[in-house]
């Protein structure tokens, strides 16, 4: 269950519809914590989406509720995800929107990779 004040999990959610095949998507990589797959809608050259395959609706979910390795599993996932593209030479940026203010839209913890350009500076 997530943490007090958030949504309970939304099986229907597209994620969770993406990681049980119901729609498709471009696979860069999974394992058995994680699935990568690219943006439908990219904001960089390379553009793509790390979830979990636990039902965690949020980072906050994920990191109050997921185990140990599952969250060892997960960030693991992410840094292998961002070699295998090939943007640690050049570097790139890991993202995660949580909650309305924070812009989420879809209600599974993901991590967005973007890279393959100069992103600029981002703070807020
Ligand atoms: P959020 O705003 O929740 O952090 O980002 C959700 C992301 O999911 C957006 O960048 C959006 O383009 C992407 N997205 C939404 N629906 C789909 C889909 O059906 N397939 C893929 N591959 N990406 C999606």
């Amino acid at each position: 269950m997530p943490p007090t004040g958030l949504p309970p999990y939304d099986e229907t959610n597209i994620f969770a519809r993406i990681l049980r095949g119901e729609i498709p998507s471009r696979r860069a990589y999974e394992d058995e914590f994680a699935v990568a797959f690219h943006d439908i809608n990219p904001q960089a050259p390379v553009h793509v989406l790390v979830i979990p395959r636990g039902a965690y609706v949020s980072i906050a979910d994920f990191s109050a509720s997921a185990s140990e390795a599952e969250i060892v599993g997960f960030w693991r996932a992410v840094g292998h995800v961002a070699k295998e593209l090939g943007l640690e030479a050049q570097g790139y940026r890991a993202l995660t929107n949580m909650g309305p203010q924070g812009g989420q839209e879809v209600p599974h913890f993901h991590v967005h990779l973007f890279g393959g350009r100069p992103l600029g500076r981002m703070i807020g």
